[in-house]
């Protein structure tokens, strides 16, 4: 929907690296890029994108799914389990230079890992990509590295624990079957872990943002609710079902069937159930909360069984009590006044209330209203009650080049301001026009929120909609599209649903009534709601943008890492390797810009003691000792190996080196 599709971890680590190359790419170069293509793209005679292309094809056929861009990591999904991720791999991948090994993300979490604890700043990692490219496997990847391969302590074994196990309760609850992904998140998520100076784990905290709520109330064919419904009816106890009402049949949930496919053969919720029961153990949810919990779970699948009738004025009523009486018993609010305020709007005059009936449509509308608010508090509730147990200190950081005093042109991912301004700029910007449609009384839709766009944004050069569009373009646009001109392509979105996605304000008497709730998770979530924003209340897009300006000022006060994932076919299949659909994610995600930064820029960089302390052997005045600064011995060090004057800049702290090669040549004496 957004223009942002990607899951972010930091790690309160990362940091610099400069070896980032194969060692195999260096030497017999020939019989390298024969078997497997090459190591690094830096390294490509050509810098084309058919290039590009040949060589992640050439390596994803002999199963090698990485590739560095100098320091990024381009990782091709295979859709099968490859034998590289074992506790013998990490070991070999602990403490080694990026160049000494084939590419791996382990070699990008290790060098992350040991910058962060030798140079003492923060740094995050980026991991990008459209659904189901292996965005949440690559983090996961990465968690499990560090959960083996950093020092552990008890405290660190309990932090570290908590925070594996946090991961299966947040994919219950966020995670949902898409046509894209069996296990698409629907959520953004931002993680930060957070070490001390001995490089133990102390401390997390999670961070997410626009969880996509209407899955509650409505799936598109082929598409599931989010798996932790279909988990509990198919793992649940006998008792724990009848406790909740509820039947061991997925079909029978009107809020689990509507896309059709509630079982998937890829999908064993059964056992999942048992993973997450497990997992809200370790993070030490009581059973007070885990069964207040289930109990919120199920008062959604009992909500979406409540069906309406006409009366004689086509007024809606309730077609029977018994779903409405389980969730007023699992909700713990009041039978009747749910009952009310499903059917009537409660309309204050001065002097006297008036009960205002609805169409079924409207109470249709209330209903899910209802349903999403009270999913979506509780998921935002899980997401605070995991961060509780995993409580730190944010701590911020200087930009590195600035710190330098290096000139550097910032890498333009982040430099893509005229989109920023036309999504969030106040009363001009997209969200702006979408939050006000939303609350204007009356008969706005998703079409009259397009029209208000035209209106507002036809003459700006990076949006166009068909109706705007020349004849060329326009084919290419359905009536109900906007396109925005990203920097790094262009995106097209529909507006169908934006409206309904955006809008889930609740009527006043069922907000009074869920903020009564006898569930105590239902009660924190709402009466927290009410006392912090008496202003009107932030519709959903606001909401995302304030968290996501949260994101981007922490995550430009870090060191930046990046993973981009591709999807190697839409069919979810192994040894499939769709060009088409990778050229488009290779332009999608500005590959070949990033390439060409790499080439151009001091992509590499060390700092003075660690330079010195590996070459100085190279030098006769530097050896055995240099006895002045650092930086000075660096000096005479890359004078005497004759660096040219633009081939390296000289920092406060840090060399940085505008080619490999150079870096290349300097290692290749040193090794004789
Ligand atoms: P979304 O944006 O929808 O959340 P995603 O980028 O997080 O998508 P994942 O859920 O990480 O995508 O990956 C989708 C599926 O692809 C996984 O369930 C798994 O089957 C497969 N997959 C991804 N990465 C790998 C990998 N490194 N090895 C094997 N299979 C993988
Ligand atoms: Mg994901």
């Amino acid at each position: 929907m957004l223009p942002l599709n990607f899951t972010q971890l930091p790690l309160g680590i990362l940091g610099n690296i400069f070896f980032s190359l194969g060692r195999l790419d260096m030497e017999g170069a020939l019989t390298a890029r024969d078997r497997v293509g090459i190591q690094d793209f830096v390294l490509l005679d050509e810098t084309t994108e058919v290039a590009v292309i040949s060589n992640l094809k050439k390596r994803f056929s002999k199963d090698l799914i990485y590739t560095y861009i100098g320091t990024l990591i381009v990782s091709v999904n295979p859709y099968k389990d490859l034998d590289i991720y074992s506790k013998k791999q990490m070991d070999v991948y602990m403490g080694v230079n990026f160049f000494e090994l084939p590419p791996h993300i382990y070699a990008l979490a290790d060098n992350a890992y040991h910058t962060m604890l030798t140079e003492f700043n923060n740094h995050f990692i980026l991991i990008s990509g459209e659904s189901g490219a292996g965005k949440t496997e690559a983090s996961k990847k990465i968690l499990q590295y560090y959960a083996v391969s950093c020092p552990s302590t008890t405290l660190m074994n309990t932090v570290r624990d908590k925070m594996l196990m946090s991961n299966p309760v947040l994919e219950a609850f966020g995670n949902a079957k898409t046509l894209k992904n069996d296990n698409s998140s629907r959520f953004g998520k931002y993680m930060d872990i957070q070490f001390d100076s001995q490089g133990d784990a102390v401390g997390g905290h999670i961070l997410n943002y626009l969880l996509e709520k209407s899955r509650v109330v409505h799936q598109n064919h082929g598409e599931r609710n989010f798996h932790v419904f279909y988990q509990l009816v198919e793992g649940g106890s006998d008792d724990l079902l009848t406790q909740l009402g509820l039947e061991r049949d997925v079909q029978h949930y009107y809020y689990l069937t509507q896309g059709e496919c509630a079982i998937v053969s890829s999908i064993n919720d059964k056992n999942d159930w048992k993973s997450v029961k497990n997992a809200l153990q370790v993070i030490e949810f009581d059973e007070t909360n885990t069964s207040h919990l289930f109990r919120v779970v199920a008062s959604v699948l009992h909500l979406g069984n409540v069906h309406f009738d006409p009366d004689s004025k086509g007024h809606a009523l309730l077609k029977n009590n018994t779903e409405l009486n389980w969730v007023s018993d699992l909700l713990g609010v009041d039978a009747n006044s749910l009952k009310e305020g499903l059917t009537f709007r409660k309309i204050e005059a001065k002097t006297e209330q008036v009960l205002s009936p609805f169409t079924i449509d409207h109470a249709i509308y209330v209903r899910d209203a209802l349903a999403k608010a009270i999913y979506g508090q509780t998921f935002t509730w899980l997401v605070n009650r995991i961060n509780d147990i995993l409580k730190f200190n944010i701590f911020s950081e200087q930009e590195e080049y600035e710190a330098e005093g290096i000139e550097w042109e910032p890498v333009q991912f982040f430099n893509n301001k005229i989109i920023c301004d036309l999504v969030e700029e106040k009363h001009r910007g997209i969200i702006s026009i979408l939050d006000e449609e939303c609350l204007r009384p009356g008969d706005a839709t998703d079409l009259t929120f397009l029209e208000r766009l035209e209106e507002k944004m036809g003459n700006h050069p990076h949006f166009v909609t068909h109706r705007l569009a020349d004849k060329m373009t326009r084919k290419t646009l359905e009536r109900g599209d906007f396109r925005l001109l990203h920097y790094a392509g262009e995106v097209t979105y529909c507006v169908v649903g934006f409206l309904d996605k955006n809008n889930d304000l609740l009527y006043r008497n069922i907000k009074n009534l869920v903020c009564q709730s006898k569930n105590t998770i239902v009660r924190e979530c709402f009466s927290a709601v009410d006392t912090t924003n008496k202003r009107r209340p932030e519709t959903v897009v606001t909401q995302f943008k304030n968290s996501l300006q949260k994101l981007t000022e922490m995550l430009m006060a870090k060191e930046a890492w990046y993973i981009r994932c591709l999807k190697s076919n839409e069919s979810k299949q192994p040894g499939q390797f769709d060009e088409a659909l990778i050229r488009h994610q290779v332009k999608y995600l500005g590959l070949m810009e990033h390439l060409r930064v790499r080439r151009a820029g001091f992509a590499y960089r060390r700092k003075y003691e660690d330079f010195l302390k590996r070459y100085k052997p190279l030098c006769p005045a530097t050896w055995p000792h240099w006895r002045g600064m650092p930086a000075d011995g660096v000096e005479v060090l890359v004078q005497h190996l004759g660096y040219l004057p633009d081939e390296y800049k000289m920092g406060r702290t840090k060399i940085f080196i505008r080619h490999p090669r150079t870096l290349y040549a300097t290692e290749d004496a040193y090794e004789k």
